[in-house]
């Protein structure tokens, strides 16, 4: 499967998560070329305002799996991760995060968070995370549009 794959399939994810009341943003888990964990965004349905779709697919899959590397792991998020998500991400030692939409596309309330891109999270976390931007970056943001017209 290439990129644009994955990321469909992230989005799929995003849409399940507007049709359940949450925000759209939402990533899956990728080894071997499978979907391995799907996740998506649930500060609303938890009231929890760090249930990001990236760090809770870092904290189930890993507890699921007694497991605290993800080397083998490529994650697909529909939008850049925030700092908090892009250090989990660095802290799980993923081998490459891709992403749709970034902070300047969407209806993201970004200027509330802590404004570092993902590429800069990683490059000072000294990880050899690879950072892929930009997939299927329209119909990423896209889904952010519905959902800020909800
Ligand atoms: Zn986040």
């Amino acid at each position: 499967m290439a990129h644009e794959d994955f990321m469909r399939e992230a989005i799929k994810e995003g849409r399940t998560a507007l049709e359940s009341g949450n925000r759209p943003f939402a990533c899956v888990l990728i080894k071997d070329g499978q979907v391995v964990a799907r996740s998506y965004n649930r500060v609303v349905e938890d009231q929890d305002p760090t249930s990001h779709a990236e760090l809770n697919i870092v904290r189930s899959f890993c507890s699921e799996n007694r497991i605290t590397d993800l080397s083998d792991y490529a994650m697909y998020t529909d939008a850049e991760p925030c700092a908090m998500c892009s250090s989990a991400i660095a802290w799980a030692n993923l081998s490459m995060v891709a992403f749709g939409a970034d902070r300047n596309d969407g209806p993201f309330d970004y200027p509330r968070q802590v404004d570092l891109s993902c590429e800069e999270v990683i490059r000072r976390s000294g990880r050899q995370v690879k950072v892929v931007p930009h997939i299927l970056r329209e119909e990423c943001a896209a889904l952010f549009k519905e959902f800020s017209q909800t």
